[in-house]
């Protein structure tokens, strides 16, 4: 099989002229192509707008094609991705612990490969969790136990789902097959910045539950672990509260999926002396843009052609003042959604359906923050920091989870804004106006101030006047990490610290990955 890199096609051509094209390319009659599929597609819109294919091919003499040695052309040498062998079913079956993309890879591996694992998750399932957090969104009733950032899921189930990564792991491939056969939609197999958006993630989440039983898988929902117990350096048993009261399970191998917001259960680990260190974060605001105007920064007179995508951006700049500001997360067509997990506490985000076709696009503005910024010191430091702005910014919005808002002209002079112009924003319950400047730390403001003139070169209408700013995004990633060793397991032996709770990953492919990794390793062990 040949692969294929850089085959062009302009916005108004057909799909079907991709073998033509990629038999031109190779120097051969099309007959001599056997078989062509797309294996990724990407949107090159800086010099025109054109799709970009990477092509997988067989034809009839691979020799003789790669003799011309064109740098465009090579053998497909990776070996797919396998799970190990089978083992026998040990006598105590490992826990996983967080059902979020970590925890639920980490469980399938687990299962597949014979162990019958027990999986516990704090939250609802998937189909009970979202009335929950509906109900939140519109009535601003939050459910301690059930909310955007716990339940089946974790907190990647009401997302824009994108599985786009920055680093390189041989089991991404596995992930998006998985998910596809649990129905993702078949794009993810080959876009170039592959998303499933919440609608499918629901979907996804269910039939993965369904295998995950079938496989012997048992999981508890409502179960939350609360303690740990330990002999001569090793875990014997967890500790879990649930509706019916709290008990023990004897448990050898645990890992820890938790998440970045699993507080309480950082703090009983840190009381129980699991080692963990503070690690550096990233807070600011959600800023909102109206989607036909990124389009038309990033396609030009292209926008709004039918077979374009709704575009979003990356953008990043270093300020003199030592801080980085960059997008994060960014959600075309999507709405910035209330994720909060503690009461009296406000926590934006963004998510998106499969469609991206809402009005607006929205992504995190985040200004980088050390430990040196953190109240206090140790570990906990950073959740300490996170909680102080998420408060102020509860508290700015008057109660009731509504957000405090403002237009960026208005950020920019210093006051409060009087109401939206022409971005209206998506956040739900509400925004309430005020000066940003009084709720976030004086270096996030003056970083984000500094840093939208700088962006806005980027992208044409980023710091707009009417791009609305909503505060606080404060749970871009883990604040602490708990230490393990190189097969993952933490000094306290048969406890497995994991995903981006541990501090070991960002986003739901490298936190699917890592469970996949851990499971390798405790498979290893039995
Ligand atoms: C609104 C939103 C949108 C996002 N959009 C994207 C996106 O588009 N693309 C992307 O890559 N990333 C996105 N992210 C980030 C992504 O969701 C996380 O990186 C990812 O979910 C981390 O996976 P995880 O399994 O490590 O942790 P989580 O997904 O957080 O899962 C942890 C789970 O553990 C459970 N848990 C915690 N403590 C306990 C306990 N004591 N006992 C039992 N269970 C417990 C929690 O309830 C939770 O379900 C988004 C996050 C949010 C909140």
């Amino acid at each position: 099989m040949l692969q294929i890199e850089n085959v062009k096609l302009g916005l108004e051509e057909d799909e079907n002229l991709l073998a033509k094209k990629a038999a031109k390319l190779l120097h051969i009659p099309q007959e001599e192509l056997l078989k062509t599929e797309v294996f990724r597609r990407s949107v090159d819109a800086r010099d025109g707008v054109r799709f970009v294919y990477t092509l997988r091919a067989a034809v009839r003499d691979e020799q003789k094609i790669l003799r011309h040695k064109n740098r465009n052309v090579s053998r497909v040498s990776e070996t797919p991705y396998r799970l190990p062998a089978s083992v026998t079913p040990p006598e105590l079956p490992p826990v996983v612990v967080g059902a979020g993309p970590a925890g639920l890879f980490c469980a399938l591996a687990l299962a597949r490969c014979g162990t019958r694992p027990v999986l516990l998750e704090r939250g609802r399932d998937v189909e009970r969790r979202r009335e929950d957090v509906e109900r939140f969104w519109t009535a601003g009733e939050l459910d301690l136990t059930s909310n955007v950032q716990f339940g089946e899921g974790g907190a990647g189930a009401f997302s824009d789902g994108k599985l786009n990564t920055g680093t390189r792991d041989r089991r991404h491939r596995f992930i998006l097959e998985t998910l596809a056969l649990h129905g993702a939609p078949e794009s993810i197999l080959w876009d170039a910045k592959p998303h499933v958006g919440t609608d499918y993630l629901r979907r996804v989440l269910i039939s993965l539950r369904r295998e995950l039983q079938e496989l012997g898988c048992e999981i508890r929902f409502g179960h939350r672990l609360a303690g740990l117990e330990r002999q001569n350096g090793r875990l014997t048993a967890l500790q879990i509260e649930s509706a019916a009261g709290r008990y023990r399970l004897p448990c050898e191998n645990a890992v820890l999926a938790l998440g970045n917001s699993a507080r309480d259960t950082f703090e009983m680990l840190y009381a129980s002396g699991v080692p963990m260190e503070p690690k550096p974060l990233a807070v600011g605001v959600r800023i909102e843009h109206r989607q036909s105007e990124i389009d038309l920064a990033q396609y030009r007179q292209y926008a709004g052609h039918p077979r374009l995508p709704a575009s979003g951006y990356k953008l990043s700049c270093h300020l003199d003042n030592g801080r980085g500001v960059f997008s994060f997360c960014v959600c075309p067509g999507g709405t910035v959604v209330a994720a909060a997990s503690e009461q009296n506490r406000a926590v934006t985000n963004g998510m998106s359906l499969y469609a991206r076709d809402g009005e607006n696009c929205n992504g995190g503005l985040l200004v980088s923050a050390a430990p040196k910024d953190f109240p206090g010191s140790g570990p906990l430091s950073g959740i300490a920091f996170q909680r102080g702005l998420e408060e102020r910014a509860y508290f700015a919005g008057g109660g009731g989870y509504i957000a405090p808002a403002q237009r960026v002209e208005d950020f920019l002079l210093h006051r409060p804004s009087a109401g939206p112009g022409s971005v209206v924003p998506t956040y739900r319950p509400g925004v309430r106006w005020r000066d940003l400047w009084d709720v976030l730390p004086d270096f996030v403001s003056e970083s984000i101030a500094a840093a939208l003139p700088l962006l806005e070169k980027k992208v044409r209408g980023y710091a707009a006047p009417d791009a609305v700013l909503t505060a606080v995004e404060t749970r871009s990633s883990c604040p602490l990490r708990l230490l393990r060793d190189e097969q993952g397991q933490s000094a306290l032996h048969g406890l497995w610290p994991c995903g981006e709770g541990a501090g070991y990953a960002g986003g739901i492919m490298s936190a699917a990955a890592d469970g996949l990794r851990l499971a390798e390793g405790i498979l290893e062990r039995y």
